[in-house]
């Protein structure tokens, strides 16, 4: 998997291409800005972008997806809960962009390598996890010590606590991307993020 990471807007949101090695298949991750950038990049590198996933959706993780939808006829992946927390994503319906559903469990794919879609309530309601090999997208529901905010419309405490525990609890260890500031391991945030503290043992 080849993976490019842009860091876009006024939130410095983190912003991933992924590409499948094989067949150059991508999936654009959260593109909240750097319209002009990520589109060079896809041009450049020779991949097919094949779909746009948002973690959820604000502003500042749909931003772009617009004109990039438009420039390489692409759908966007949505999980329904989010459909209307955003003004970006109003455009993206009066613009009749392919908005599609994401939900628990769903596994989407660039060439055979799969990408797993895991519901993770409490920034937003639809807020999600992408899950690809050792790769975690986080979105903002896990950061590098500590997660996302709760007190926007769609936030909900009780369901950010389930949802990190759901995290916590994952076998293994990966490589994880949040949505904003610095990249982490699961491990890591197992043993030192303080709102995961109280799953420790
Ligand atoms: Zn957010
Ligand atoms: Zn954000």
């Amino acid at each position: 998997m080849t993976k490019i990471h842009f860091r876009v807007g006024a939130l410095q949101t983190n912003c991933f291409l992924i590409a499948d090695d094989e067949t150059r298949e991508a999936a654009l991750i959260d593109p909240g800005g750097g319209t002009k950038t990520i589109s060079a990049a896809i041009r450049d590198k020779g991949i097919q972008l094949k779909y746009i996933l948002f973690t959820h959706g604000h502003d500042d993780h749909t931003g772009a997806a617009i004109s990039l939808a438009k420039e390489f006829d692409v759908p966007v992946y949505l999980h329904p809960a989010d459909r209307s927390i955003g003004r970006k994503l109003s455009l993206l319906y009066s613009e009749g962009i392919d908005i599609k559903p994401l939900a628990d469990g769903d596994k989407l794919y660039l060439g055979s390598t799969p990408i797993d879609v895991l519901h993770t309530p409490g920034h937003s309601g639809g807020s999600c996890v992408f899950i690809t090999g050792k790769d975690m997208f986080s979105g903002d529901t896990l950061f590098a010590g500590s997660c996302g905010r709760v007190d926007f419309p769609g936030g909900d405490a009780r369901q950010m606590r389930a949802s990190l525990k759901r995290l916590y609890d994952l076998p293994g260890d990966y490589n994880v991307y949040p949505g904003h500031m610095d990249f982490t391991t699961l491990e890591r945030e197992r043993e030192t993020n303080f709102y995961m503290e109280e799953f420790r043992t």
